[in-house]
């Protein structure tokens, strides 16, 4: 341990190391290992694992669950090398490395990740988490691109695994439960360039452009990846002045096919009145601009649900709850899902056949409005994505909820064989087989 950097509660640095983008949910864990290197990340396991302390890992602190305190936290964000195969279409990422690097990196030889909304999201746990991203529709989950996984187990070992190993399928989906991934190897696409971008709506026509989005998207080709999102913008620099202080609708496009094709596919959106239309042909080193999320910390809660279907019945009674008007005007989104998604893969990425992704997301807690947009959401529920899964809502009950029970109690199993003690409990927690009464 003498050469491992770290953080005690005690030092100057602790707040920093510990809080990550996430800025309400903070967890105080008893040791951070800053690590550097692979030989870090062993020795903070093997600490951990003989002192019975459970172990967290954090990148950029996105996604993180509550609940770690008094473990060893290993934070990641040193290890970010990217380093691409062109000729083998792949990229080996470091546990430490942004979306925003490899997707810089692959786009040198034209080529693409199945990466998510913003570039600085981690590329390693998103990837482990499933992943649903710019091209969802065209390529699948981001985990169905994972090629290998080099991971720092329970027991202090260094291993590669591959498709085939029981613990490379658990760790493709199961995620932090089962090791620290200090890198992973995955397939990109040749995706140089695409038809996409952003068409803004005021808020009185949201009505109407919910409608006109959800007929749409019934009918589309896999190669268009889209969502649309409700965004009560501050009247504050910064914003673009269209959107300052209005209460907009944001829809995204991310189209894979010829431009032409693309522009005739969005006629319909293009029909209603727009405050801003962003659609063109982009490199897919400028993805990020379709989306644009913040990229400063923020305090956020989030719910969540991934639907067999969504109803104007719905979407008219979420207005009602957090839209433009409501007494608790909140962040939403719906993302399309189907076309590659719905295509079978050997991992427990779960709920392949849903058609639409709905979340909210409110800077106050707003416990009951998100109980009540659960509820609104309900009957078409078929569970949840752990990837948005963070803070209050990374129950072990929502870790459940993201897998089939088949998957979920093949990963019970696994985590008895890998991970018997537990160690990897900070994480999104998923028991072992054997342990389910223990704590
Ligand atoms: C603005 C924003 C946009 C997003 N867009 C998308 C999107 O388009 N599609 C999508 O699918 N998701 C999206 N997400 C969710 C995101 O994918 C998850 O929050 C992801 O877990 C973040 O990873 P991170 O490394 O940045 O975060 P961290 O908080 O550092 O990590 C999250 C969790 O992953 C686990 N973990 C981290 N590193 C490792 C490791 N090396 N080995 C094992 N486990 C590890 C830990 O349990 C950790 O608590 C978005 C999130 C935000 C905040």
């Amino acid at each position: 341990m003498e050469n491992l950097t770290k953080i005690l509660p005690t030092d100057d640095g602790y707040d920093e190391a510990r809080i990550g983008f996430q800025l309400s949910h903070g967890h105080r864990p008893g040791l951070i290992v800053d690590a550097a290197s692979i030989r870090d990340v062993r020795e903070a396991v093997r600490h951990a694992a003989a002192h019975g302390h459970g172990v967290a890992v954090q990148n950029t602190g996105h996604g993180m669950p509550i609940g770690s305190d008094g473990g060893v936290l290993i934070l990641t964000r040193r290890m970010d090398g990217v380093r691409i195969d062109p000729v083998a279409r792949t990229a080996r990422i470091e546990a430490g490395t942004r979306w925003g690097a490899v997707v810089e990196a692959a786009g040198e030889h034209g080529l693409a990740p199945l990466s998510g909304s913003t570039p600085h999201v981690g590329a390693v746990s998103y990837t482990l988490g499933g992943g649903i991203g710019l091209l969802a529709r065209a390529y699948g989950f981001a985990a169905d691109h994972l090629r290998s996984v080099e991971v720092v187990t329970a027991d202090g070992a260094l291993r590669t695994v591959r498709p085939g190993d029981d613990l490379f399928w658990a760790l493709s989906g199961g995620r932090g439960a089962f090791g620290v991934a200090t890198a992973i190897e995955v397939g990109l696409v040749p995706v140089a360039e695409l038809f996409g971008g952003a068409l803004y709506y005021d808020a009185g026509d949201v009505p109407e452009v919910l409608g006109t989005y959800l007929e749409w998207s019934r009918a589309l080709p896999d190669a268009m990846t889209s969502s649309v999102a409700l965004v009560p913008f501050p009247d504050v620099p910064g914003v673009p002045e269209p959107l300052r202080g209005r209460h907009a609708a944001h829809v995204r496009i991310a189209f894979t096919g010829p431009a032409e094709e693309g522009e005739e596919l969005v006629a319909p959106l293009r029909a209603l009145p727009r405050l801003v239309d962003t659609l063109r042909v982009l490199p897919y080193t400028d993805s990020a601009t379709i989306h644009n999320d913040p990229p400063f910390p923020m305090a956020y809660h989030g719910s969540h649900a991934v639907l067999r279907d969504l109803t104007p019945t719905m979407i008219r009674d979420v207005l009602a709850l957090i839209g433009p008007g409501s007494p608790d005007p909140a962040v939403m989104e719906i993302r399309h899902l189907g076309g590659a998604l719905s295509v079978p893969a050997d991992n427990p990425v779960g709920h392949r056949d849903a058609a639409y992704f709905f979340s909210m997301i409110s800077q106050a807690r707003l416990g009951p409005v998100h109980a009540r947009f659960l509820d609104v959401l309900a009957p078409e529920t078929v569970g949840v994505h752990l990837n948005f899964l963070y803070g209050e809502n990374a129950t072990e009950r929502n870790v459940e909820r993201a897998f089939s029970p088949a998957d979920f109690a093949r990963l019970r199993e696994l985590k008895a064989v890998h991970d018997p003690d537990d160690l990897f409990r900070y994480t999104h927690r998923i028991r072992p087989a054997r342990g389910q009464e223990q704590e």
